[in-house]
């Protein structure tokens, strides 16, 4: 099999690429992902993703190795498997970023990254409901709505933030992201909106794009160091597929350095570890990973106070599927937090360095730790996850052993920067006095995460290790840039060899200050611009 452009992965970025490449009827496009076609029931409803994250089958399920920053936890690290990617079992949070992310990049070697540069992406990318203006789209696949099922916990949530000094936020997407808001989703119609319905499902009509699935990528064919093909794996057995122009990696930022690194191209001392020849000596492939850290507390809310705890749980949630299955609406409409706040951590900052995501819902994180899936308390409850926006600790991820169907060897380091540890602080504590405030104090009984017992540095920041999670927001592995030691060129073409990029969110030098799907689509934008500017 021979296409001019072959891509690796079906996720938020790859899903973009497929359609824009494929939209020249003169270009063979290929397209392979090693899960299946993402559909299913449990991914298009929304809170479908209590379930998802956590399976096999839409997931990878991957562990990190010994974490020592956070008490030797080894973190469950899930990542979309399907077409769709990520896209079909996150959060539904519809987040850019802040401008100046993007100059940072820019400032970092990333010419070319500016948010003057990028912001023509994510308008193309979306149609927002809340109407297209100069920065917001009206006309691209990505549905974004503002959360729709809305209630008096969440309001006393916005209102506790008012009295903080937080003002509403009157597109947090728009020209400024400071402020309190009902998120905006990747939700429509009640339906999840991922990158495979919105880019993918309706360029599959064409010709010229074939999509394969169940077909895992082992590693990138060369002739010298010219990129030829891709060797994959199915059912069938072992196959290559030919690249007459490029490959494209879009495998997200755990699987495209390890594809890098399988296919020769890596540190050289630990390709010769693993008895992987050497094409190219590029040290800082798998380096840079970084990640949110969400320091998960909860509430037990007074009784009559409104909270999912009831709503998730037994025939009620049943009954609320079932009404789901009928109308699209209710409570199985909810992304993974409804209200939230970009907040400052100090009044005299120019821009907020602390996200917060709000949910009345509370479960028992012991047995979240334990195995990945909570178990919901039967009080009413309201949890927070504060986390910092520009975390400065950095992972990395290497090969546990040069089979392709391996898990690699992933460490995020979380809390390990000083600087990040006492933002966490700050950001546990302004939780606290959110929560304090007379709107949302009227409804709370007590702490029930971490409890009120825990009260200085030590116990708030030994409870962060203990029971922080990860935000699901891996990126920097391939990180692009003008150094040396940079992993891509501004272009997103692999440095050391021909015919070769990474467009996913592996490419970011830094990671930027929110959510990071609408980022990665918006890289699967400007990356297809580049590859058809340049051919
Ligand atoms: C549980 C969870 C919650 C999240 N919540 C949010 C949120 O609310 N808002 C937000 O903005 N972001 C959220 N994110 C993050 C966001 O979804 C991701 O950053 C984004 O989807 C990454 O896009 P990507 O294209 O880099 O990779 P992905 O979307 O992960 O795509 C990579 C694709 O490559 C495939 N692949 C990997 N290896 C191979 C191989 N060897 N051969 C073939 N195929 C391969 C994978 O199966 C996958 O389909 C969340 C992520 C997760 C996991």
């Amino acid at each position: 099999m021979s296409a001019d452009f072959v891509i690796v992965g079906g996720g938020s970025a790859g899903c973009v690429l497929a359609d824009r490449l494929s939209a020249d009827p003169s270009c063979r496009v290929v397209l392979v992902e090693a899960g299946g076609t993402g559909t299913s029931f449990l991914v298009s409803m929304p809170a479908g993703y209590g379930k998802t994250t956590g399976e096999f089958g839409h997931s990878w399920h991957y562990h990190s190795a010994v974490e020592d920053s956070i008490d030797q936890r080894r973190m469950l690290l899930p990542r979309g498997r399907g077409l769709g990617g990520s896209s079909n079992i996150n959060g539904l949070l519809y987040v850019r970023g802040q401008h100046a992310d993007y100059d940072t990049w820019s400032n970092l070697g990333a010419l070319g990254w500016g948010w003057s540069d990028v912001a023509p992406y994510f308008r193309r990318s979306e149609t927002y409901a809340g109407g297209g203006d100069a920065l917001r789209g009206d006309s691209g696949g990505l549905r974004v709505e503002e959360v729709s099922h809305r209630d008096a916990t969440n309001d006393a949530v916005l209102a506790g933030f008012r009295e903080l000094g937080v003002p509403m936020a009157r597109d947090y997407n728009g020209a400024d992201q400071y402020g309190a808001f009902y998120y905006q989703t990747t939700i429509h119609e009640g339906k999840r909106c991922s990158a495979a319905d919105a880019f993918l499902r309706p360029a599959m009509r064409r010709p010229n794009l074939r999509v394969i699935t169940g077909a895992h990528c082992r590693r990138v064919l060369f002739d010298g160091r010219r990129a030829t093909g891709i060797e994959i794996e199915t059912r069938r057995g072992v196959e290559t597929i030919a690249a007459a122009r490029e490959v494209l990696l879009s495998a997200g930022a755990y699987h495209s350095p390890k594809l890098l690194m399988l296919s020769g191209i890596g540190p050289a001392a630990h390709l010769q570890a693993m008895g992987i020849p050497v094409l190219h000596d590029s040290p800082d492939v798998g380096e840079n990973l970084q990640d949110h850290y969400i320091l998960t507390m909860s509430w037990r809310l007074r009784s009559r106070s409104y909270s999912y705890n009831r709503e998730l749980g037994g025939a009620r949630l049943l009954w609320n599927v079932l009404r789901y299955a009928a109308t699209r609406k209710g409570p199985m409409t909810i992304p993974v937090a409804q209200t939230g706040a970009f907040v400052k951590s100090d009044p005299a900052l120019q821009a907020p360095d602390i996200q917060f995501h709000c949910l009345p819902v509370t479960g028992d994180l012991d047995q979240v730790m334990d195995g990945g899936k909570a178990t919901l308390s039967n009080f009413p409850g309201l949890t927070l996850g504060p986390n910092v926006l520009r975390p400065e600790s950095r992972g990395r991820l290497r090969l546990a052993s040069p089979d392709a169907q391996a898990v690699p060897d992933i460490v995020h380091n979380y809390l390990e920067a000083e600087a990040d540890r006492r933002l966490s602080l700050r950001a546990m504590r302004m939780a606290r006095e959110l929560v304090a405030t007379r709107a949302l104090g009227a409804l709370v009984d007590a702490e029930t995460w971490p409890g009120s017992q825990c009260t200085t540095d030590d116990e708030l920041l030994g409870y962060a290790r203990q029971f922080g999670n990860t935000g699901y927001h891996p990126v920097g592995t391939c990180r692009m840039g003008i150094d040396t030691r940079a992993v891509l060129d501004p272009q997103l073409r692999v440095n050391g060899v021909i015919g070769l990029r990474v467009i996913d969110a592996s490419v970011m030098p830094r990671l930027v200050s929110g959510n990071t799907n609408a980022p990665a689509i918006m890289i699967g934008e400007k990356g297809a611009d580049m590859i058809a500017g340049g051919h």
